[in-house]
Parts: structure tokens; sequence; C-alpha cells
């Protein structure tokens, strides 16, 4: 009889990335839906303002009533308002195959897990709170905004431990991201081990 997980195809596997502005969330998930085939990064939809320099395709930039007429639509999985800006995460279509990579705040978190409680949740630390602001500014964040960003910062990573199945620190993006890899890659099922029986 042919077994039924054959026929159709595996439910993807759900990686969340959180942690506090500054942590490198960005970055890290670039690197890591480059360096892995398998990871499908999700894009989210915000009404914030493209920052200078920052890549055209980071987000789907659109204005306040674009955004709510995709909720009003239930275009979103889940959608929060962070900072006084809406983001969302758009109802994922990755293609066959590919695992999901989510890259959101908290509450975006929380939502998803709600959905997928099977979601493996990965907070991502900067080192300390200087580095942590040092990266603000170096994106052209405002003084003020890096302030309450900092701020909101130690409530997220306090919100993050408790609900986080790992904690990665980035002091340096090479080993973070494989550390990363490594978590994503320890969750997939076994393949080929039929075909690779372990040594004599
Ligand atoms: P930024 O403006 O710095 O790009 O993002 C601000 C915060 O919004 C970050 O914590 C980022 O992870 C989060 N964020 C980005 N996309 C989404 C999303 O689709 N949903 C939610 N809930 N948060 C998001």
């Amino acid at each position: 009889m042919p077994n039924s997980s054959e026929s159709r195809p595996a439910e993807p596997l759900r990686f969340v990335l959180i942690g506090p502005g500054g942590a490198g969330k960005g970055t890290v998930a670039q690197r890591l839906t480059d360096s892995d085939d398998h990871l499908w990064l999700s894009r989210s939809w915000t009404t914030r303002p493209p920052r200078p320099g920052e890549h055209p395709e980071a987000y789907v930039y659109v204005d306040r009533p674009a955004f709510e007429a995709h909720i009003a639509h239930n275009g979103f999985l889940e959608w929060a308002e962070f900072l006084g800006q809406l983001y969302g995460t758009p109802v994922p279509d990755p293609p066959s195959g590919h695992d999901v990579l989510f890259e959101i705040d908290i509450e975006g978190a929380r939502q998803i897990i709600d959905r997928h409680p099977d979601a493996t949740v990965i907070l991502l630390l900067p080192p300390d709170e200087e580095t942590q602001a040092e990266r603000l500014r170096g994106r052209g964040d405002t003084e003020e905004h890096v302030a309450s960003r900092v701020e909101k910062g130690r409530h997220e990573v306090a919100q993050g431990h408790e609900m986080a199945h790992h904690v990665v620190v980035n002091d340096d993006l090479e080993r973070a991201v494989v550390e990363v890899l490594c978590i994503v890659e320890g969750l997939r099922p076994a393949v080929g081990d039929a075909f690779n029986p372990p040594e004599e």
C-alpha cells in the first residue's frame, strides 16, 4: 500500500527569527537564504518608507490604505504595529520543498506560533547594547530612534527569551549564520539514510 506521506509534499518547517533592532536579523536572514537552497524567506509588507541604501526588495513598501485593504482581504498571516508603522507577513506561498523563514517582531512571532505551534523560534542577540546602538546609527537611524529601539529592545529580549527555542549571539556574522544553519539542518528529516548505512 502506498505510504500517504510519499504522495503528499511534506509540510514545510517554519523558522521564526526574532530579536531587537540592531541584532542583525535582516543580514542574517539574507545570508541564511543565500546559503541554503531549501530555505525561503518570507517578504514582509511595511508602511515605513525605505531607508537610504536599503535593498529595494527588503520589503514590499506600501501606504497605510493599501496595507489596510490587504488586512481586510485576509492577505496577512500576521501583522503588527511597530513604533508607529505597520508590518505584515503575507500568507506564505513557498516553492515546493522549501522551508520557510520569517524575520519578524515579537508580536508577529506570537501570532505565528498561535497558528503553527510547531514553528521554531530563534532569538538573535547583539553582543551588547553599545554594538547594537552603533549598528542602528550605522544604518541612518536618528539618535531619538536609536534610543527608542534600544529601550524597546530590552523588552523584546526579555520576552524573546521566554518564547525562543534557540538563542544565537551575533557577535561574528559568519559564526552566527553557521549556528542558525545548524539549527535548521538539525530539524530536517535525515535524507537517504537507507542509502548511507553507517560504516562498519
Ligand atoms: P525595521 O523597520 O527595522 O525593518 O523593522 C522593525 C521591526 O519589525 C523588526 O523587529 C522586524 O523584525 C519587524 N518586522 C519586519 N517584518 C515584519 C512582519 O512582517 N511582521 C511583524 N510582526 N514584524 C515585522
